[in-house]
């Protein structure tokens, strides 16, 4: 799947294996017109924090990893661009925590969740994992927002305590929120209203934060839920961290 012309030890490797993902599913129709301007403003932003995981970040990927697990009904949503770069992590993180994954995309369209949905199935199979993969069937919608974009699962995102919504927009995570949900964002842009909204906002590379995650349930006693956490102070940790590299001489 990831048969790209450059070499791992290419000091972009990281960046250049994502793109081409993106453009891999971008063939297969899985991505909205807008999904590279939204990967390009990502890009930016990591390319200010040093494309690394900084330690507020994983101090907040261990905190959203901790409500997830903690959570009665968990879910994650998947959107295209989620999808074409973290399946194989998404799937991974559902199957860890017994819950189900559920496609939810801004731009609804047939084709386009029929794309998505299937590349799901297809990395499902080739990884041998047990996971319900919902939003082929929406029986609900969420409460504030108009249009296909409201449409979600009764069983899945309706219903859900804690969720997590990686690059996600900020109407939809602001109508989550006012659900009363624990909300857990995945965005590179620490001043977006999603980041700002959000229960708990882990400022890294969507595929780094998935990574730690899945790193950190090999450890259940990590797991706890940090009753001093403060988002905002979090966030603005990751804000000082972009600040600080553009200070570097
Ligand atoms: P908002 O709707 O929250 O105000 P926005 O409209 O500016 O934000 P969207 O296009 O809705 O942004 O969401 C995409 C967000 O995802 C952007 O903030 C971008 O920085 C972030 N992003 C894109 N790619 C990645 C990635 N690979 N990892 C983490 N974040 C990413
Ligand atoms: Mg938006």
């Amino acid at each position: 799947m990831d048969d790209i012309a450059a070499d791992p030890s290419h000091p972009r490797y990281a960046s250049l294996l994502m793109r081409h993902r993106l453009e891999v599913a971008a063939e297969r129709g899985m991505l909205a017109g807008s999904a590279m301007i939204a990967h390009g403003r990502g890009e930016a932003f990591d390319y200010l924090l040093g494309e690394r995981t900084t330690e507020s970040a994983r101090q907040a990927s261990l905190q959203a990893l901790a409500h997830l697990h903690h959570a009665t009904r968990p879910v994650l949503s998947v959107n295209g661009n989620v999808a074409a770069l973290a399946s194989d992590a998404m799937l991974r993180l559902a199957a860890f925590l017994s819950c189900p994954l559920e496609v939810n995309i801004f731009y609804r369209t047939p084709e386009r969740m029929k794309a998505i949905l299937s590349f799901l199935d297809e990395r499902k199979n080739a990884l041998g994992l047990d996971v319900e993969v919902l939003g082929h069937a929406p029986d609900a919608t969420i409460p504030g927002l108009k249009g296909p974009r409201a449409a979600c699962h009764k069983d899945g995102i309706l219903t859900s305590d804690a969720i997590l919504v990686p690059l996600e927009d900020g109407d939809r995570c602001e109508a989550l929120v006012n659900m009363g949900k624990t909300v857990i964002v995945i965005d590179l842009n620490p001043l977006s209203r999603s980041a700002r909204l959000a229960t708990v906002t882990i400022v890294d590379e969507l595929s780094r934060a998935l990574e730690i995650m899945l790193d950190a349930t090999e450890d259940l006693t990590k797991l706890a839920i940090d009753a001093d956490y403060d988002h905002r102070d979090v966030l603005d940790a990751g804000l000082q961290e972009m600040l600080n590299g553009l200070k570097k001489d």
